[in-house]
């Protein structure tokens, strides 16, 4: 180890970086002996979205956000639906944008005005990875009267999650799969995204997603345990249970629809909101 070797404490990853080295997430590199986003506000996607579509059900329903997403991801799922801006660095990302927090934030309030946008959903890739961006755009955000929506996969430590927390109105954060082992296949802590769901939920609107993979996060009995786990934090947490179609590195067939009832059924028996995805 070099005495310019920082550690970056984002993620549960800790990635050492040398001078000038980027981390396991394509996002974040040692500059001068700090660790910095590789770029502030580069957006490689905005849309004005149905806030069904993050998804929320339960969180101002029927109306619009401006969604916007970065590059880069702190886990490397083979199924990845944004693989193409999640598992690239900046020179990879394939269309960009550089806008700065209020540029952003002045965007977010045009529409409120003309298209009935509620407000930011950070999204698309990681967000967190990038999370000052996330923080200082939500601050602005938050002062004009809207609202700040982040989709996560919670693989986040926790001072970065408190952090940004003051500021987030709804999450939907993922489950990918009730299993330590198999978090581990995927690049993620178990435990670290059980805490940051824990923590979340009680400050912020929370929802939750499990993509039903097969092989991965197919068992009725991990569904079980799942859904048990969440009704002991809260039986009201929406949990979404969505189908999986071959993406990315994964080429088997997608999800049996009668396997996507059963779960929801199993799910159903702990939890008072469970919905289907993509059936
Ligand atoms: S956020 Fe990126 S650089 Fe930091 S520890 Fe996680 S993977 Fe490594």
């Amino acid at each position: 180890m070099s005495e310019s070797d920082v550690y970056c404490n984002v993620c549960p990853h800790r990635c050492r970086l040398t001078e000038g080295q980027t981390g396991l997430c394509h996002a974040r590199h040692n500059r001068n002996g700090h660790i910095e986003p590789v770029s502030f506000g580069t957006l490689t996607a905005i849309a004005l979205d149905p806030i069904e579509k993050k998804p929320l059900a339960r969180f101002m329903p029927g109306s619009r956000i401006l969604s916007v997403g970065g590059f880069g991801c702190n886990m490397y799922c083979r199924f990845c639906q944004n693989h193409d801006i999640s598992q690239t660095g900046i020179n990879g990302a394939f269309r960009t944008e550089i806008m700065s927090p209020s540029e952003l934030c002045r965007l977010a309030v045009e529409l409120s005005e003309t298209d009935r946008n509620a407000g930011i959903a950070y999204t698309y890739n990681e967000p967190l990875i990038s999370y000052e961006y996330v923080r200082e755009t939500a601050k602005l955000v938050k002062a004009a009267g809207l609202v700040n929506v982040l989709v996560t996969n919670g693989n986040i430590n926790m001072e970065i999650l408190d952090s940004v927390l003051p500021y987030i109105d709804a999450m939907n954060i993922d489950l990918k799969v009730f299993s330590d082992e198999r978090y581990r296949l995927l690049g993620g802590d178990f435990d670290t995204v059980k805490a940051f769901i824990k923590t979340a939920s009680h400050v912020s609107h929370v929802e939750l997603t499990t993509l039903i993979v097969p092989g991965l996060s197919d068992s009725e009995k991990d569904m079980e345990k799942e859904a048990s786990w969440i009704s002991k934090i809260d039986p009201e947490i929406p949990l979404h249970i969505t189908r999986y179609f071959p993406q990315y590195k994964m080429t088997e067939k997608p999800t049996d629809i009668e396997l996507m009832h059963r779960l929801k059924t199993a799910a159903s028996a702990c939890l008072h909101h469970v919905f289907l995805g993509n059936v």
